[in-house]
């Protein structure tokens, strides 16, 4: 009996002394306890699934050649070295899936953010923001992927997917609206700028006395503001001239006012077409015009004014089949000799009404000079 115990593992062994086996028959019951080698066949296999990852496919194959030596040799099994293998090999598997565990839900946040980052860009680029796409917003942030499965996921990607859809409708519907609205405001720019070029010129032409098209007397007297500062600035020297028509109204009374109208046009556009771009022609009054005239030399100035005396003489005014003979008088002051503009108009108009008591068909300088 002695040399059977001898041969029971430690464990047994102990059980024997501690349950007293000192019969054939009760070191049976003991030795039925072993397992059959066909039985260690079904735990190996199990014991290997249950070391194999799940969830990873990262799998070397260092279980399979552990397992198929123990398959050889079930016993390798009670080998202390072959459990601390497959310890080991356990302790991996956890690693493993847990990690691969740990990727995926990162994945999933990342996903959750993303759509998250893409509603609000959505719902703040269409400026409407359904209801609909903020209920699923809501649901997202508020989901618990880690806790969910396949089917929560599944159905969390078909409704993105659908609130994707409807935003992307709902963008195009602004867009399309912008666009036709910007059509439209294009539309009324057009209009602006064709009323705005009408009122310019409108202006430009209120500036022009109606009849002879020279500066009316009140735009004249603005535009004399620049000239004068620009006197003061360079002393450009310039001349004012005060023109009238003799006996003008002998003209309207023999051939009437319309007649009339004509010849003042006609000495307008005479006297418009004689100075030079920095010069100005204003209509003072009836068949009254007053010119600035800037000049160099004193003979620039003389040519200029006897142009238009010839001008003027030489020709006859027509009206329908009528040649009508006019003369003018003029007064000339020259600024320079004078401390303001108003004291040279004045000088200019006097010259004019001496002109005019001296015998009309003259032109008066301040310097004494008579044309
Ligand atoms: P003087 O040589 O002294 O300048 O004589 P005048 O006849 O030219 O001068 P007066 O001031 O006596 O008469 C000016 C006339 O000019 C009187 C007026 O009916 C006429 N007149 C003023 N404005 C217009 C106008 O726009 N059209 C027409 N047809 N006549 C006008
Ligand atoms: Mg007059
Ligand atoms: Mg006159």
């Amino acid at each position: 009996m002695k040399n059977f115990l001898s041969q029971l593992n430690e464990i047994e062994y102990n059980e024997a002394i501690t349950n007293n086996i000192d019969s054939l028959e009760k070191l049976i019951q003991l030795l039925l306890k072993r397992i059959h080698p066909h039985n260690i066949d079904v735990i190996v296999d199990i014991l290997k699934q249950s070391i194999t990852p799940s969830i990873s496919q990262d799998n070397d194959n260092s279980i399979d050649i552990l397992f198929d030596e123990i398959k050889k040799n079930p016993k390798l099994i009670f080998e202390k070295n072959i459990q601390i293998k497959i310890e080991k090999l356990i302790i991996q598997r956890f690693e493993k899936d847990k990690k691969l565990v740990i990727q995926k839900t990162e994945d999933i946040s990342k996903l959750v953010l993303l759509m998250e980052e893409y509603f609000n860009e959505a719902i703040f680029s269409s400026g409407t923001g359904s209801k609909n796409v903020l209920n699923i917003k809501e649901k997202i942030v508020s989901m618990n992927i880690k806790n969910g499965g396949i089917e929560v996921l599944e159905q969390l990607k078909k409704e993105l997917v659908s609130a994707a859809t409807s935003i992307e409708q709902e963008m195009n519907n602004v867009t399309n609206k912008l666009e036709s609205g910007k059509s439209k405001i294009e539309e009324l720019e057009e209009k602006i700028s064709s009323l705005e070029n009408e009122l310019n010129r409108t202006k430009a032409e209120n500036r022009k006395d109606f009849l002879t098209q020279v500066l009316t007397r009140k735009s004249f007297n603005e535009e004399i503001i620049k000239i004068e500062s620009s006197y003061n600035r360079l002393k450009t020297q310039y001349a004012v001239v005060f023109f009238d028509i003799d006996f003008f109204k002998k003209v309207n009374d023999t051939y009437g006012h319309e007649c009339g109208d004509v010849v003042l046009s006609t000495f307008g556009k005479i006297l418009d077409k004689s100075i030079r771009d920095h010069d100005l022609v204003g209509r003072y009054g009836g068949e009254e015009f007053i010119a600035v005239v800037h000049f160099n030399l004193d003979r620039e100035l003389l040519m200029f004014l006897k142009r238009i005396k010839t001008i003027v003489t030489e020709n006859s005014f027509i009206y329908q089949d009528k040649k009508i003979k006019l003369t003018f008088s003029a007064g000339v002051a020259i600024r320079n000799k004078y401390p303001t503009y108003e004291n040279t108009v004045q000088k200019a108009d006097n010259l004019l009404y001496r002109a005019k008591q001296s015998g009309r068909n003259k032109i008066l300088l301040d310097n004494g000079v008579e044309i």
